[in-house]
């Protein structure tokens, strides 16, 4: 992993939030040979992340925007928001698609209901709580089909 001050951002996936699904997805965009930068508040976090995790690492609280700046997020190709914090997503999403017009833009989503916020500003979104239930759904589905 390299330091905040060696940040060269071009074209990079960032990165917002490096709890497990955000170490996840670094490490493994990383391991497939992306360029990534990921935000966290906490640098405690950052331990999450494979240790083969080749891209960049920055401590800040992600809905100030002179972190974002300092990430060179108007460089990159995508902007992907996955903290535990619906609001923050929202922010940062918006952020990044209205003032620094970044097109590929994809947010975690905690609370269902909040996802009319995000069709508004035409930003994706990830809602674990659906997709998990999807996911049971169809498992519940197979097993009562097989028995
Ligand atoms: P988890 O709860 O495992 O999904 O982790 C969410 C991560 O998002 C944690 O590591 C938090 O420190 C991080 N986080 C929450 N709010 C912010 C923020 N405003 N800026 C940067 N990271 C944040």
């Amino acid at each position: 992993m390299k330091l905040f001050s060696s940040i060269k951002n071009e074209g990079c996936t960032i990165i917002i939030g490096c709890g497990r699904l955000g170490a996840n997805l670094a490490s493994t965009l990383s391991d497939s040979g992306g360029s990534t930068i990921i935000i966290d508040k906490n640098p405690d976090a950052f331990r999450k992340l494979s240790p083969s995790y080749g891209g960049i690492v920055l401590t800040g609280d992600a809905t100030e925007m002179s972190v974002l700046e300092s990430a060179e997020i108007e460089k990159a190709a995508a902007v992907i928001s996955v903290t535990n914090n619906d609001n923050t997503n929202i922010m940062v999403a918006q952020l990044a698609k209205e003032m620094y017009n970044i097109e590929r833009v994809i947010a975690r989503l905690l609370d269902p209901e909040c996802e009319y916020v995000y069709r508004e500003f035409d930003i994706d979104t990830i809602c674990p709580a659906v997709l998990s239930a999807k996911e049971i759904d169809k498992l519940l589905g197979v097993s009562v089909a097989e028995v």
